[in-house]
């Protein structure tokens, strides 16, 4: 049950439009774009890309952390790189279905349209 748990949370801080901000994220701005960014603490020091531009940024390193702090072994990390890249895969097909559903939306909505002009002649 408690590994339920855990396994849980553990998704959820790697969804990335999760948009509650936990008091162990690091907050920081985009130096290319100045989009605010977010992520959590165990990424200080990471290079991680830009959710708006994509260019590749640097974690700050919050004061007073050090980086052994983290505690976390490498295959960890990789773990949880690994991780987020699917997740970006993962939204980048979900915009791709949802501008698929869009276009036949506005499809379907040309046709009612039509429809309804043609009703009111
Ligand atoms: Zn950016």
């Amino acid at each position: 049950m408690a590994e339920d748990m855990q396994g849980k949370e553990i998704a959820e801080n790697n969804d990335p439009l999760a948009a509650e901000i936990r008091d162990t994220d690091i907050v920081f701005d985009c130096p290319y774009c100045g989009k605010s960014l977010v992520i959590d603490y165990r990424g200080a020091g990471l290079q991680i890309p830009c959710s708006d531009c994509g260019k590749s940024v640097l974690v700050p390193i919050p004061e007073g952390m050090e980086l052994n702090d983290l505690d976390l072994d490498p295959g960890e990390i990789l773990k949880q790189l690994f991780a987020t890249r699917k997740n970006f895969q993962k939204a980048e097909l979900e915009i791709q279905s949802l501008k698929t559903r869009l276009s036949q939306l506005q499809e379907a909505l040309t046709v009612m349209q039509a429809v309804v002009a043609e009703g009111l002649k």
